[in-house]
């Protein structure tokens, strides 16, 4: 055990069990300290009678149990490269990474938004998935482990195959994405100096986003919006009050919560009444910004804040589904340099469906006037590039060529820094090879396993692909037609493809 470690539960340790789960984040111990995800998930196992769970993480160096003891071997997994990780700490352990080379367990799962999304590239090392939201199904798929204790690797796979929510390659179906309902409040179960975010009371005050931006997988994946009840929220700010002074609300869209503001005054009139708080917040919206939120921000220690704007001009905004004007945008940042913010950090996103020139100078136009009309304010941008992602309305568009995304990146880098103004743009050539692994099917398992032994870099991504004859470029720039059968649509989701095939039609018509 950690000695920085603050349990803010009772965990139960079974001497006499002999079912162990090691559950794997592909990450350092202080970025795993952050998830909030993973964390709730080790708890609720750790609650559990008969059974013994153990985290693992990229950096661990000892493990209190040893790998041939271990039943179930779970991997969270929220980013397109995490699989250099994984099968670089499967590897560690003397697990084989392909499914089929491992005889007997551990079984080896994911979860996460990645592989809820899209787990074919990926099928051929895992013994299955969990698809959507785990935190129920992980104990369903624990009692028929060990209640089937007896039988073999296969009988096992079968039984798991039935239960909602688990996509077993080996007996492939339709598979129906998992959807919880948020009556409780999650929250950081254990406290960590080493943290990334050091000692911080992490609740989700929402699920999902209701706004449905095109490119969005955050919120189609997580939709419908889901608000936990304010009663509850309360009632777990002030059980994390007990424990530490550092608060941070976590959700898509926590502005939409109804009682958004409400939870901000509750935090904001403690302050006054000399409480020593520190308050974060996930990000917000350009339209929930107002005097009293940008005020409680700044009376718990914040100074500066993230807004998305996604793209440059309107007309962009419109089509994306992101219905900012210039007014609101401007007006937000008024608000926010009125009432004690120092900055603001702007996002945007390069080469989305249809931009072209004009949306880039809107631009450099809008970061202008931010700046004449905020003298003193610190403004700086943030960029990465167009991702198609699996179960949105634009996972038939292409990505742009990434010669093109690189002149775009150094015309805005150009233009923003003439205007004194910081910018960060992601690597285009990652993006390149994240929108592969995004709308790639089974045929990339071979390709991931060469990239992995060649290192990992950018070089091996091309080198495998060049090994494996794969037309990569298909994945990521091909404008696929709205009737082709994708690698995902077995994956049972609302609102279903249906509806993206009009939202499609629709935002390509505004
Ligand atoms: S507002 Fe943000 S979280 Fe919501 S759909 Fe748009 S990009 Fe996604």
């Amino acid at each position: 055990m950690n000695h920085s470690e603050k349990y803010l539960y009772c965990k139960i340790f079974d001497k006499n069990s002999d079912f162990v789960i090691w559950m794997a984040f592909p990450g350092i111990y202080s970025f795993s300290m952050s998830s909030l995800g993973f964390l709730w998930m080790y708890k609720t196992i750790d609650t559990l009678n008969g059974v013994n769970i153990e985290r693992i993480c990229s950096d661990t160096k000892t493990t209190r149990y040893r790998i041939s003891d271990v039943k179930i071997f779970g991997f969270s997994f929220s980013f397109d490269m995490d699989f250099l990780t994984i099968f670089a700490m499967l590897n560690k352990y003397g697990v084989p990474i392909k499914s089929r080379d491992r005889v007997g367990l551990p079984l080896v799962f994911a979860g996460g938004p990645v592989v809820s999304a899209n787990p074919e590239p990926y099928k051929e090392f895992f013994d299955f998935f969990i698809i959507g939201d785990g935190e129920d199904v992980n104990i369903k798929v624990i009692e028929i482990c060990k209640n089937n204790a007896a039988k073999g690797k296969d009988e096992l796979l079968k039984l798991l195959s039935n239960v909602e929510g688990v996509y077993v390659p080996h007996y492939p179906q339709r598979v129906k994405k998992l959807t919880k309902k948020l009556s409780e409040c999650i929250y950081t179960p254990i406290l960590s100096e080493n943290s990334f975010f050091k000692n911080t009371f992490i609740l989700e005050m929402s699920r999902g986003c209701a706004n449905r931006c095109g490119f969005c997988l955050a919120s189609y994946l997580n939709l419908p919006l889901r608000c936990v009840p304010y009663d509850e929220l309360i009632k777990t700010i002030d059980y994390g009050l007990k424990h530490t002074n550092k608060i941070a609300l976590l959700g898509a869209q926590i502005s939409a919560h109804p009682h958004f503001h409400d939870v901000c005054n509750y935090i904001y009139n403690k302050i006054k009444n000399g409480e020593n708080i520190e308050m974060s917040v996930s990000s917000l919206r350009v339209d929930a910004i107002t005097p009293d939120v940008v005020k409680t921000l700044v009376a718990s220690g914040q100074n500066n804040s993230t807004l998305a704007i996604e793209a440059g001009s309107e007309r962009l905004r419109r089509l994306i589904n992101k219905n900012l004007n210039e007014e609101q945008i401007c007006n937000a940042v008024k608000i926010c340099k009125e009432n004690g913010l120092k900055g603001l950090k702007f996002y945007g996103m390069l080469g989305l469906p249809t931009e072209n020139q004009d949306d880039l100078i809107a631009f450099v136009g809008l970061a202008k006037k931010i700046k004449k009309e905020n003298k003193g304010f610190d403004i700086s941008f943030g960029f990465s590039s167009f991702v198609p992602k699996p179960h949105t309305p634009f996972q038939w568009c292409g990505r742009e060529d990434t010669k093109l995304l690189e002149s775009k990146s150094n015309y805005l880098k150009k233009e923003l820094h003439k205007l004194g103004i910081q910018v960060h743009i992601s690597s285009i050539k990652w993006d390149y090879w994240q929108t592969v692994l995004s709308r790639g099917d089974a045929s990339l398992n071979d390709f991931l396993l060469e990239v992995y032994r060649n290192g990992g870099k950018l070089g091996s991504f091309k080198a495998a692909a060049s090994k494996y004859k794969l037309n990569t470029e298909y994945f990521a720039y091909e404008n696929y037609s709205l009737d082709k059968k994708l690698p995902w649509d077995f994956i049972d989701m609302s609102p279903g493809r249906k509806f993206l095939e009009e939202e499609n039609k629709r935002l390509f018509a505004t």
